[in-house]
C-alpha cells in the first residue's frame, strides 16, 4: 500500500526505473524551465504531472491565437486576454496537481538575472527559441555545475541533448557560437508541427526524471534528431568529442555569456512580426511616469503586468523592468529607434 500521498503517482511508481525511492526524490527536487512555449508547455505539463516538488516556469511572453495550434497549455481564454504565459501555464498546472509548488516568473532570462532565476535548480529545462539564451544557460550550467537539457524544434524536425557538466559535451561542443541572424530556420521561416515540439518535450522530461531520481548513470548520451515527417530518428555519437574539440566552456572554462561580453539586448521574436528591446544596464525609467506621458496622446491598455499602446502602426507591450515587445517589424534597428522614440533611453 502506498501511502495517500504518493497514490496518484501509483502508475509512475510501479516503472521499475522509478519506484517508491525515485518517486520521493522527485517531489523533494526543483526543476527550472526556460521558457514555456511549443516546448516548454510540454515540459511543465510533463513535469508538473510527475510530481516534481518544485517547478519554476520563466517566460517573458503572452498567449497568442497562433500559439494554440502546438502550445498545450493554453486556451482561447488566454489568447483573448493576453496573460502572460507563464501565469496561465502555472494556473492550469496547480489545477491539476495541487501538491507541489509552481512558480510563474514573468521574465525575460538573461546574464544581469539568471543566477537569482537558476541557483536553486536541480535540473534546467530549454523551452527556448533562441540559440543565444541557450548559450547562456550553457555557460551558466558549466559554471555552476547544474545538469541542463538543451531542446529545440522547428518545422518537422527536432533535437535534443542532455548536458551533465564534466560528464558530457555541451551545447558549445557541437556548436561553436550561436547561428547569425537568418541562417537557421525558424518557426516564421519555416512554421513548426505540434508533433516536433510534443516529442522533443517529452524527451527532455524523461531525462530530467531521471536526473532529478539521482540516476545520472542512464541519462542519454549524444545528441538526438528527430524528423516526424520522413520518421526517423537518430541519435549521433559524441563520445570524446569534448577532449577533441577543446571546448572553450566546458574545458577550458570560459563563458563569455554569462560575463555579458557576448549576448544582445534586442531580440527578434520567433513567429512574430516583433522585437523585444531591453534596456541596457539598471533600468531607470519610470513606468507610470511613461503611461501618464503616453496616455496625454494615445489610447492604452493597462493589466496588472504591462501597458500597451499603438503608435504609427507599431504595438508597443511594455512591462515593469522597462522591456518592452514591439510589433510591426522585425528590424532591429527600427525597434530600437521606436523605444527610444515613445519609452526614451
Ligand atoms: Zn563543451
Amino acid at each position: 500500500m502506498l501511502p495517500n500521498d504518493l497514490d496518484r503517482y501509483s502508475r509512475q511508481i510501479r516503472f521499475s526505473g522509478l519506484r517508491e525511492e525515485g518517486q520521493r526524490r522527485l517531489s523533494q527536487s526543483k526543476a527550472v524551465l526556460c521558457g514555456c512555449g511549443a516546448l516548454g508547455t510540454v515540459i511543465a505539463n510533463g513535469l508538473a504531472r510527475a510530481g516534481v516538488g518544485h517547478l519554476r516556469i520563466i517566460d517573458r511572453d503572452l498567449v497568442e491565437l497562433s500559439n494554440l495550434q502546438r502550445q498545450i497549455l493554453f486556451d482561447e481564454s488566454d489568447a483573448n486576454r493576453s496573460v502572460p504565459k507563464a501565469e496561465a501555464a502555472a494556473t492550469k498546472l496547480q489545477a491539476v496537481n495541487s501538491q507541489i509548488t509552481i512558480e510563474p516568473v514573468i521574465a525575460d532570462l538573461h546574464a544581469r538575472n539568471i543566477d537569482e532565476l537558476l541557483f536553486d535548480a536541480d535540473v534546467i529545462l530549454d523551452g527556448t527559441d533562441n540559440f543565444e539564451t541557450r548559450f547562456l544557460i550553457n555557460d551558466y550550467s558549466h559554471r555552476s555545475l547544474k545538469p541542463w537539457i538543451y531542446g529545440g524544434a522547428v518545422g518537422s524536425t527536432g533535437q535534443s541533448m542532455t548536458i551533465i557538466p564534466g560528464r558530457t559535451p555541451c551545447l558549445r561542443c557541437v556548436i561553436e557560437s550561436p547561428p547569425p541572424p537568418g541562417a537557421m530556420p525558424t518557426c516564421e521561416t519555416s512554421g513548426i508541427l505540434s508533433s516536433a515540439s510534443t516529442i522533443i518535450g517529452a524527451i527532455e522530461v524523461a531525462e530530467a526524471i531521471k536526473i532529478l531520481s539521482g540516476q545520472l548513470d542512464v541519462v542519454s548520451k549524444g545528441l538526438l534528431v528527430v524528423d516526424v515527417w520522413s520518421g526517423r530518428m537518430n541519435r549521433i555519437n559524441l563520445d570524446g568529442l569534448r577532449q577533441k574539440c577543446e571546448c572553450l566552456t566546458c574545458v577550458k572554462g570560459e563563458f563569455p555569456w554569462l560575463e555579458g561580453s557576448r549576448g544582445s539586448q534586442t531580440t527578434s521574436l520567433c513567429g512574430r512580426n516583433a522585437v523585444q528591446v531591453i534596456p541596457a544596464g539598471d533600468v531607470s525609467m519610470d513606468w507610470n511616469a511613461v503611461q501618464s506621458r503616453l496616455a496625454q496622446d494615445y489610447a492604452l491598455q493597462k493589466t496588472p503586468f504591462l501597458f500597451r499602446v499603438t503608435i504609427d502602426g507599431y504595438e508597443l507591450s511594455v512591462f515593469k523592468d522597462g522591456r518592452a515587445i514591439i510589433r510591426g517589424t522585425s528590424d532591429v534597428a527600427i525597434a530600437r529607434s521606436v523605444y527610444a522614440r515613445y519609452l526614451g533611453g
